[in-house]
């Protein structure tokens, strides 16, 4: 049985057992994926599975319009299963039907509990691409001037849709700080000062809690590599507080906690 075949078939049980009300998963819109909500056991047979499908399911879940139709299962691969931990760990999400997807393997229908065990015994190393890490080690040997000019010609592309944020799961405030304007804190106009504000704070905010699902740069019309600033934070959060986000729903992600033995050299 192929991965989407199985897929279709606990999603079809789930929904007529009354286990979720609505299942989450991707469907064929031509030659890219797109998401599929089924309600009707009679519907699964839209659901497919393969290495094109790049968005984070994981996005709809605290939609009210979503939540109001629940229970509800949702397709995930590891990076979308550890959005869900990272939801959990920040209170967002209390509990969730995960249709488990590996990189070789269909892993069946898991509660968060079961993802989560799943995510330590079978993706706990998940490396990203070489090509990123390529990208990334280019990145580091730049010199500070080299990499101002590197993301001053990135950020200048942005067009301030905000495609990425919409992308992504772990991005729910319902103001963003980009649309306060008493006082304004970012300048809207997409234009150097803006674009440089609103890049990092999102690149900051997401520090020790992205996930690297890829969905954010994947939505980007500009071709911004937004992978590339997230795994640059991500390293720097597993040198500087050993912490990898999306493996335990009771860790205290780091940009909302502290220890008393943080480094504070950065303290003058
Ligand atoms: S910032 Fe991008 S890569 Fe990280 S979790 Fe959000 S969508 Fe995924
Ligand atoms: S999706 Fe791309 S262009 Fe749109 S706001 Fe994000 S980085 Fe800018």
């Amino acid at each position: 049985m192929s991965t989407s075949e199985a897929i279709r078939a606990d999603a079809a049980r789930l929904l007529a057992e009354g286990r979720a009300k609505l299942v989450i998963g991707y469907r064929a819109r031509g030659p890219h994926r797109a998401p599929a909500f089924v309600s009707d056991p009679a519907g699964v047979d839209v659901l497919i599975y393969d290495n094109l499908c790049k968005q984070n399911l994981a996005v709809y879940l605290r939609k009210p319009e979503v939540r109001s139709r629940g229970p509800v299962a949702v397709v995930a691969p590891p990076a979308v299963m550890r959005s869900l931990v990272v939801l959990a760990a920040e209170s967002q999400l209390t509990e969730a039907t995960v249709l488990a997807v590996g990189p070789d393997a269909y892993h069946g229908v898991l509660d968060l509990a079961g993802a989560a065990a799943l995510l330590k015994e079978k993706y706990a190393d998940l490396a990203p691409s070489p090509e990123l890490l390529e990208a990334l080690a280019k990145l580091d040997a730049m010199s500070p001037q080299e990499r101002a000019r590197f993301w001053t010609d990135q950020f200048a592309k942005c067009t301030r849709c905000y495609a990425c944020r919409a992308a992504c799961p772990l991005c729910y405030c319902a103001r963003c700080i980009v649309e306060k304007n008493v006082p304004q804190w970012i300048s809207t106009a997409a234009a150097q000062h803006g674009n440089f504000a609103w890049q990092i704070i999102r690149a900051f905010h997401q520090a020790g809690r992205c996930t690297l699902c890829g969905a954010c740069e994947a939505a980007c019309p500009q071709g911004i590599p937004l992978m590339l600033l997230n795994l640059a934070l991500s390293e720097e959060v597993a040198k500087q507080f050993g912490e990898k986000p999306g493996y335990d729903p009771a860790a205290k992600p780091v940009i909302g906690s502290w220890k008393p033995d943080d480094d504070q050299g950065f303290v003058r």
